[in-house]
């Protein structure tokens, strides 16, 4: 969470940093804040505000076009209220150095009681100013940024990304990072870091990694990494594909929606090559995998856990592997039985996603093979993974997921179809209709965005409900699941998805006359259709509104009726979720929230 820029150029470097942090803007957004180096040996310029950047923005009163290194920071707040004085960055005493950080300091109240018996005075709550005290010590120590942070960094527990400036050296930048994203953007005369590409990509499309426990030095013409110990490392360059018109809202009045009419492009682009012929799967990303596996367990959170309930369905199905699915939050701490016939497969849109990444870490130290599913290239997750598939859903910024689950599923389906191709669980003839089932799912999700108008209409009467029910079996009850998700993020309303067959079970106590209840029906030839829509009239006799989304398999006699192209039913998922996205994004706007950035959200849950 949390966004951080630094520059280093001939550039101002306010202007530079304000716009990268607008870009990362949805990865935190309870205050903003930035210190500039304007005089070389003299106090920094920071300047810092509670809410949004636009607060920020607001109180500037100079454009301090003389300062060209400066560090900047939108803050998700973890310790400490969102205050002006937790805003980051942090200084130290001098007023000469400041820190911005992201991620929590385990161990900052041990620190912080030792460097108060030293005489340091606090000004904040957060964990983080004492990262700016250890370092203030250490650089009058060494008179070396990197120095210092490399033997601060040493003596910090938990996760985080650090960016510091000193006003002796205005021109350099020093990072750091554990557990947390830190990446450098390699331009020309210029140099930029950032919590993701998305910074800086109008700028430079060269980007380095950097991994574990490494400390970057960065200047206008020079970027030097090392590890702890002061050991030089040659991080690895990529190249961004994205354009920085991705990264924007192109005309639509939210990023959220306009990433919900990306899908058909973003589920394309993820099939795109992964069919030689017209019956046969290429996956050369698994290539170095034992696929001899006899489970397969799916870990992931929120949104990305839904993806892996929904995969697990065509899983089972095709390649006959039982599949189990898990938060990763829970896993992690768990002692849980796994082999090297275990393929662990973990699924992160950012790759950085803190209970992911450990849930991953405590696979891998226990013995299982691991894949990872994941939308950003050079992340933490595909690096630590023994093997990575990337969905190509483009950056996606509304910190509500949704093409990225879309295409999550779609690369478990393709996992599934490669295995089952190689062990000949699913006959040729079934694996040439599935890809064709597959390759007609972007025209298909096009369809439901372009009748989507009704739908729209439709979801702002029910602005004044307190509750939404959702339900679905199959499945259609992970798509119920993300569905009452969706709703919850965007609407703050008390929404929740079951199982049709749980109805009697307890919730049906919550229908009550007008309750709305979403019902996801399956194609009619399914065995459970029949018990779908029996369970459809059993809300309504108890005075439920029911919306039902159906294909046009159904003959149903319902008011509310949106209307789904008929597909594969365990593809079903990929076409029925876009109607309850489009459903929680009006209902959103419809109570007036801020859909891109839903209160107490941030995106890329990058702590624990
Ligand atoms: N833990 C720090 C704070 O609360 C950093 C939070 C962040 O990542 O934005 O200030």
């Amino acid at each position: 969470m949390c966004g951080i820029v630094g520059y280093t150029g001939p550039n101002p470097a306010l202007s530079r940093v304000i716009e990268g942090l607008r870009r990362l803007e949805y990865r935190g957004y309870d205050s903003a804040g930035v210190a500039l180096a304007t005089k070389v040996g003299e106090k920094l310029v920071v300047e810092k505000k509670a809410g949004k950047l636009a607060n920020l923005e607001g109180t500037l009163t100079s454009d301090y076009s003389n300062a060209h290194g400066g560090i900047g920071h939108t803050r998700w707040a973890t310790h400490g209220g969102p205050t002006d004085v937790n805003a980051h960055p942090h200084l130290d005493e001098s007023g000469k150095l400041a820190v911005i950080h992201n991620g929590i300091i385990e161990n900052y109240i041990e620190l912080k009681e030792e460097l108060e018996r030293r005489g340091h005075k606090f000004k904040s709550e957060t964990d983080t100013e004492s990262v700016a005290h250890l370092l203030s010590e250490e650089f009058k120590i060494s008179g070396d940024l990197a120095t210092a942070m490399r033997s601060v960094c040493s003596r910090l527990r938990g996760s985080f990304t650090l960016l510091a400036i000193h006003s002796d050296r205005p021109d350099l930048i020093v990072g750091a990072r554990r557990n947390s994203p830190l990446v450098v953007g390699v331009g020309t005369g210029e140099n930029f870091l950032a919590s993701d590409v998305s910074a800086f990509i109008s700028h430079t499309k060269r980007a380095l990694e950097l991994g574990q426990d490494q400390v970057v030095q960065v200047t206008p013409e020079k970027v030097v990494v090392t590890d702890l110990s002061g050991a030089a490392i040659t991080p690895k360059e990529y190249e961004i594909t994205w354009d920085a018109k991705a990264a924007e809202r192109g005309g639509f009045k939210h990023f959220m929606l306009k990433e919900i009419f990306e899908q058909p492009k973003a589920v394309a682009d993820t099939l795109l090559g992964r069919f030689p012929s017209s019956d046969s799967i290429e996956l050369k990303e698994l290539e170095n995998l034992a696929l001899d596996c006899n489970r397969i367990l799916i870990l992931a959170c929120g949104t990305a856990y839904h993806a892996g309930l929904i995969g697990k369905y065509a899983i089972e199905e095709w390649v006959q592997i039982p599949v189990d699915v898990e938060l990763a939050s829970e896993f992690r701490y768990r002692k849980p039985v796994l082999t090297s016939k275990t393929l662990v497969i973990t699924i992160s849109q950012s790759g950085e996603t803190m209970d992911t990444l450990m849930a991953l870490r405590h696979a891998e130290s226990l013995g299982a093979q691991t894949l990872s599913i994941c939308n950003t290239i050079g992340s933490t997750i595909p690096r630590e993974s023994d093997a990575v598939l990337y969905t190509h859903a483009g950056p996606e910024i509304a910190v509500a997921s949704t093409k990225a689950l879309l295409t999550q599923v779609v690369v478990l389906h393709l996992v599934a179809l490669y295995i089952a191709n190689r062990s000949g669980s699913l006959s040729k003839s079934r694996i040439k209709e599935l890809i064709s089932e597959l390759l007609e799912l972007p025209n298909k999700i096009e369809e439901i965005l372009e009748t989507v108008e009704p739908l729209r209409e439709m979801t702002r009467g029910y602005k004044d409900s307190n509750s939404v029910l959702f339900l679905g079996r199959h499945v259609g009850f992970p798509a119920a699941l993300e569905g009452a998700l969706k709703l919850k993020e965007l609407a703050y309303m008390h929404a929740e998805g079951f199982a049709g067959g749980e109805l009697k079970h307890g919730p049906i106590a919550l229908i009550d006359k007008g309750t709305p209840v979403i019902a996801i029906l399956p194609p009619a030839s399914s065995e459970i259709a029949e018990k779908m829509r029996s369970n459809i009239q059993e809300v309504r006799a108890r005075g439920a509104n029911v919306i039902a989304i159906a294909d046009p398999s159904h003959n149903l006699d319902i008011p509310n009726l949106i209307r789904i192209p008929e597909c594969e039913e365990l593809l079903q998922p990929l076409l029925s979720i876009v109607p309850l996205q489009v459903f929680a994004y009006e209902m959103a706007v419809a109570r007036g929230n801020d859909v891109d950035q839903p209160r107490n959200l941030a995106k890329s849950v990058t702590v624990e």
